[in-house]
């Protein structure tokens, strides 16, 4: 490790004046510095040094990821409000508001308690979320502190160093991962498992320093080669050989990689000045040396949510050495070491604070959906686990169809997807598509998949079954409260619907049944305090409505009938889709061999015990069935939309699913299913949607017509 060099204020003055030139600021950093020395003096650290020199360290680490005047300013003073009884008014008063509310910040974080309970873990993750949603660089300001402390921790007792190593490892370096600060959060990693697991760690450095100097030489040559390639085609470019952090390869070992794998798998970076020269030096590349497939990645076009950019290849280099080479803009590789700090380094980014507080916003979702769902519903163990599944995780990238990028833990579910993508996505979701193809609820989503979640308005919600099958935590969480909330109010409605409806039935008025005798006769009866609670029972089976409706109406139904005066229903009195002549009540289906909707010629069917079965006039099955058949006629007032099937034929075999939903988003229908019946030269595609009448099918038929590709469509008859 490095030695630890003893700074003094001009070191921090002389770091932060390469990118802060006005010297009014430089001046007031200094003043910072003396009111920080004259706080802590008298003060010494575990070490023997003075005090002083833990926050002037700190501030130098945070102009490496150049960091403004005011977090510098913040960084200098973090402890004097926890370690020297400084009021914040007095900070306020001295430094602005800003500095002041930055400290006062960092020190709410408190001091670490050397624990890892999980109470304390949580309360921990609650202050690193109230400290990130106020402003963000209370977090950057800790983290430096914290790299600082861990840099230093050789001086405190081993028990200490443990404690301190760990929660550095199982919180700070995932919040600097979250927040892109790869520089920091790699050498918290290291640092960490030099003290966790010592052994380990100097086991691998060990092991790193016995080769170096045979992958040094290695990595030379293929430096000069590729920078001699790219010179031959006019790209100025830089490179970097690429040392691979130790806690990078001891988690490869606990993958169970062996270690000549790893150390074999040299790296390389190379800088260019545009995203072009980044294509164009990979196409270079990879005329001399050969890829490997599958092993390129693409992190231009579609960025890690943590806006890493970079395009990733291995390729075979010198010596039949494997070279895993990233390529990107000086602009990238400013963003891939510093993350939501690199605001700070572009000086046109007028209010870098800002905007790296909109990017903080996003990242802040995860960890408050955590607390604020998980809160009350979970052990304090497994909202551990469920962060710590969140964070630590390697995450997949998966795609909207419109291109939107959605992370993933690994082993998500495209419900999580539904989830992820929003809550009301993931209630009324019916089915997938992934990379054109249905899949099944359970499927494992992979890098890269673009998701098509279907929905539907007349979804009844997620299912118990889908706890078992989503990945995250986050997901199931969201389907408990589904049902926490709503079990109550979903037995409720539907109690109420099966008592309206047993009424209708029996053709009772509601007015006649709910009058106050009649509620008070039903309550006492039953033993609930009120109609609501008698819902909930019918709801959830405890009472029949039929049961409910005989405590009234028994007696009178005993009574002898009076004739009833015969009433011939119009039309748009009955709520039957279709009407059948000559007979006002009975049981009609519509049959699902030929999907009719309304706008369809149509013909009745007599079935035995299952009333009448409507099909199109034209189905081939009405041939089969002899005379038992009635005229029918559709209802004028009829359901919002019809299920029916098309066939949609094509003359390419190349998979148009995606574009063909895109056209037909436009139109109201809901489409249910869609499926490749047939794949080749001419694929055909069956699609069963939801329709109003004929006429709009007709409307939706010719749009898709307009498709070059599209040669047929026509309605399924089975
Ligand atoms: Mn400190």
């Amino acid at each position: 490790m490095s030695k630890i060099v003893e700074y003094t204020i001009e070191d921090l003055i002389e770091k932060a004046s390469v990118y802060i030139p006005e010297e009014e600021n430089l001046e007031k950093i200094r003043r910072a510095y003396q009111f920080a020395e004259s706080s802590h003096k008298g003060q010494f650290r575990k070490s023997g040094e003075p005090y002083i020199l833990h926050p002037l360290n700190t501030a130098i680490i945070l102009t490496t990821v150049y960091a403004d005047t005011d977090t510098l300013i913040a960084g200098l003073l973090h402890d004097t409000i926890e370690d020297c009884g400084v009021e914040k008014e007095e900070l306020t008063e001295l430094f602005g508001p800003t500095v002041a509310n930055l400290v006062y910040g960092v020190s709410k974080l408190g001091r670490i308690h050397f624990s890892t309970e999980n109470e304390y873990l949580i309360e921990y993750y609650k202050k690193i979320i109230v400290g990130m949603s106020e402003d963000v660089r209370v977090i950057i300001v800790k983290l430096a502190d914290r790299l600082h402390n861990m840099r230093t921790l050789y001086a405190l007792s081993t028990e200490k160093q443990k404690k301190i190593a760990k929660e550095t490892l199982e919180i700070l370096a995932p919040i600097a991962h979250h927040l892109g600060i790869h520089k920091i959060k790699s050498e918290l990693e290291d640092l960490s498992l030099r003290y966790l697991k010592p052994d380990v760690f100097y086991d691998i450095a060990e092991r790193l320093d016995k080769t170096k100097l045979e992958r040094d030489n290695t990595v030379n040559d293929m430096m000069h080669l590729v920078t001699e390639l790219l010179n031959e085609h006019n790209i100025p470019h830089e490179i970097k050989g690429r040392a691979k952090s130790i806690y990078s390869i001891y988690n490869k070992l606990n993958k169970g990689k062996k270690f000549s794998d790893i150390y074999d798998l040299l790296a390389l970076r190379i800088l260019v000045h545009t995203e072009q020269e980044c294509y164009l030096a990979l196409g270079i590349i990879h005329s001399k040396f050969k890829p490997i497939p599958k092993r390129f990645k693409d992190y231009i076009a579609m960025p890690k949510t943590n806006m890493y950019q970079s395009l990733h290849t291995t390729v075979f280099g010198v010596d039949g050495y494997l070279f895993e080479i990233q390529i990107r803009t000086y602009d990238m590789d400013e963003v891939a070491e510093n993350g939501i700090a690199s605001h700070w380094a572009y000086k046109e980014h007028k209010d870098a604070s800002q905007l790296m507080q909109n990017t903080t916003e996003q990242k802040l979702q995860f960890f408050k959906s955590i607390i604020e769902l998980n809160e009350d519903k979970m052990s304090s163990e497994e909202f551990v686990n469920s962060v710590k599944d969140e964070v630590l995780n390697n995450n997949i990238y998966c795609f909207t169809p419109k291109g939107d990028i959605i992370e993933l833990p690994k082993g998500a579910t495209p419900i999580d997807f539904a989830y992820k993508v929003h809550t009301r996505v993931g209630e009324t979701m019916v089915g997938a598509i992934v990379n054109n193809s249905i899949v099944p609820l359970d499927y494992e989503l992979q890098n890269n998949d673009i998701v098509k979640i279907n929905t539907s308005k007349n979804s009844k919600g997620p299912s118990q079954e889908w706890l078992n099958i989503v990945k995250s935590s986050q997901t199931r969480n969201k389907i408990r409260a589904f049902f926490s909330k709503n079990e109550k109010e979903i037995y409720i409605e539907r109690g109420k619907d099966s008592l309206e409806k047993e009424l209708r039935k029996r053709k009772i008025a509601f007015s006649d049944f709910f009058t106050p005798e009649n509620e008070a006769k039903l309550l006492k009866e039953f033993k609930v305090e009120d109609l609501e609670e008698l819902y909930l029972e019918i709801g959830n089976g405890k009472h029949a409505a039929s049961t409910i409706v005989n405590m009234i109406y028994k007696k009178e139904e005993e009574q002898p009938q009076p004739k009833p005066k015969k009433i011939i229903p119009k039309a748009s009195d009955n709520n039957s889709d279709v009407v059948v002549a000559g007979i006002d009540k009975v049981k009609v289906n519509l049959a699902n061999c030929c999907n009719p909707i309304p706008g369809d010629e149509i013909i009745g069917y007599i079935t035995k015990g299952n009333g009448i079965s409507v099909h199109r006039k034209n189905c081939h099955n009405l041939e089969y069935l002899d005379n038992r058949t009635v005229l029918v006629s559709w209802n004028s007032n009829t359901k919002d939309k019809y299920e029916t099937v098309i066939l949609i034929h094509t003359n390419t075999n190349e998979n148009k699913l995606m574009e063909m939903m895109q056209k037909l988003s436009i139109f109201d229908i809901h489409i249910d299913r869609f499926f490749t019946l047939h794949e080749g030269k001419d694929t055909i595609y069956e699609v069963t949607l939801y329709v109003r009448d004929l006429e709009y099918l007709e409307k939706v038929s010719k749009e898709l017509e307009k498709l070059a590709y599209v040669t047929k469509i026509e309605r399924l008859m089975r």
